[in-house]
């Protein structure tokens, strides 16, 4: 039973206001915090932010007061392994089509909160727990997907692919994964202070460096020498987020100093799946462009994964329109984007149900709560994205999993899912 719920404002990893969420049960007190995007899709639920004098605006209080005051006496007294009847209860009370009156920053926090303190009165390891919500029938520890090069809103840069990231596939354990992830990581830093001295070596949003290189190409070839160099080659892939949304301008998708439509920003992907071990494209194409997506995934995603994030922003609705217009073939789960845990796992298993690859995801603005590596675990997903292994807001992510990791050996069910994608 909840005894009491108390939420408070505190930082995240840029320093701006977010909602941190307690539920005390009789096992003890179970918290959860919120992330925040900075390349938001428009179609996310609403955070809900006090647009005050005070943080320029980013204060989170109005959000906070929405749980102690207005959410809260409706859940004290209620059992918090009741999910999605509790998820259901904040959704009544918000009884707005993008959480608006709530704030989904609100709502999450709590959500996130009650699965803790399920788990605690169940006596379950989070993930555990968070398979048997889920119904999950497998489960694996995940390929990551590792920022290593930040551009676009997450470096200060406009017009510009926004994530470089590298993926260890080829490898018996996450452990090993993780260390070759690593590895790359320091040898990226080596190359890039020799060629361009220490300021380049400086971290963005997501703890990946940010070269004075504007062309793409240059960028992935540096990644692919740092792969070389660090003896992975063939073993570690590439991907991309190009958060093309951020640089779409009716109808123009502005790339540096080009100018380019729908066909040509898929034929500048052609060009990059042919020169580079490219495993994965996200947000290739804008939000609002469902015509270009088509074609893209026509072309290329029989040899690529195609992944949708502000084009879907966990929304079961606009993942059913996906499906249905063949636009991509995986989601990218953020929780803050839908604003409950229960209509994150509806997602997840409408896309499982269409034979798509579900991608658990970071957001740039982060706090240290691991509680989406518990979450790729447990409703049994295959990647997760919580970018560079650096800066501990993300490295909390990636640690998590290696404690999850040691509990499934212990079991004899450690299984890595770089084999099964
Ligand atoms: C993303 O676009 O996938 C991302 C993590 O960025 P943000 O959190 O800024 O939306
Ligand atoms: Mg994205």
């Amino acid at each position: 039973m909840i005894e009491s719920i108390r939420a408070r404002q505190i930082l995240d990893s840029r320093g701006n206001p977010t909602v941190e969420c307690e539920i005390r049960t009789k096992k003890g007190i179970a918290r959860a915090s919120v992330p925040s995007g900075a390349s938001t899709g428009s179609f996310e639920a609403l955070e809900l932010r006090d647009n005050e004098k005070a943080f320029r605006g980013k204060g989170v209080l109005k959000a906070v007061e929405n749980i102690n005051k207005v959410i809260a006496p409706k859940l004290v007294g209620k059992d918090p392994t009741k999910q999605r009847e509790l998820d259901g209860i904040m959704l009544k009370l918000d009884n707005s089509p993008n959480k608006s009156k709530l704030g989904a920053n609100a709502i999450v926090a709590v959500s996130l909160a009650l699965a803790r303190a399920g788990s605690l009165l169940k006596e379950k390891q989070l993930f555990e727990y968070l398979a048997e919500l889920s119904e999950a029938k497998e489960m694996f520890l995940p390929v990551p997907q590792m920022n290593v090069l930040n551009g676009g809103k997450h470096a200060g840069l406009k017009n510009d692919i926004q994530e470089h990231m590298i993926m260890p596939i080829k490898f018996e354990s996450y452990s090993e994964a993780l260390q070759a992830g690593c590895e790359i990581y320091y040898i990226l830093k080596d190359m890039l202070k020799q060629k361009f001295g220490a300021r380049a070596t400086l971290l963005a949003d997501e703890g990946g460096f940010v070269p004075p290189i504007e062309n793409v190409s240059e960028r992935l070839e540096l990644i692919d020498k740092a792969i070389e160099e660090a003896g992975y080659k063939g073993r570690v892939y590439m991907a991309l987020d190009s958060a093309a949304s951020e640089f779409f301008y009716e109808n123009t998708y502005v790339l540096g100093e080009e100018e380019l439509n729908s066909g040509q920003m898929i034929d500048f992907y052609k060009g990059l799946v042919e020169s580079f071990p490219i495993f994965s494209i996200e947000d290739g194409l804008a939000e609002e462009d469902w015509q270009g997506w088509q074609e893209l995934t026509s072309k290329l995603g029989s040899k690529v994964q195609i992944v949708g994030d502000d084009l879907l922003v966990t929304n079961v609705e606009r993942i059913r329109k996906a499906i249905e217009l063949k636009a991509c073939n995986a989601l990218l789960l953020k929780v803050n984007q839908i604003g409950t845990l229960s209509e994150a796992i509806d997602a997840a298993k409408l896309a499982f149900q269409n034979n798509w690859q579900v991608v658990v995801s970071h957001r740039s603005g982060e706090t240290c709560d691991p509680f989406i590596a518990s979450l790729v675990v447990g409703i049994g997903a295959k990647q997760c994205k919580f970018g560079a292994p650096a800066r501990s807001e993300r490295n909390a992510k990636y640690n998590q999993l290696l404690r999850i990791e040691e509990i499934l050996k212990e079991q004899g069910k450690a299984r890595y899912a770089g084999k099964f994608l």
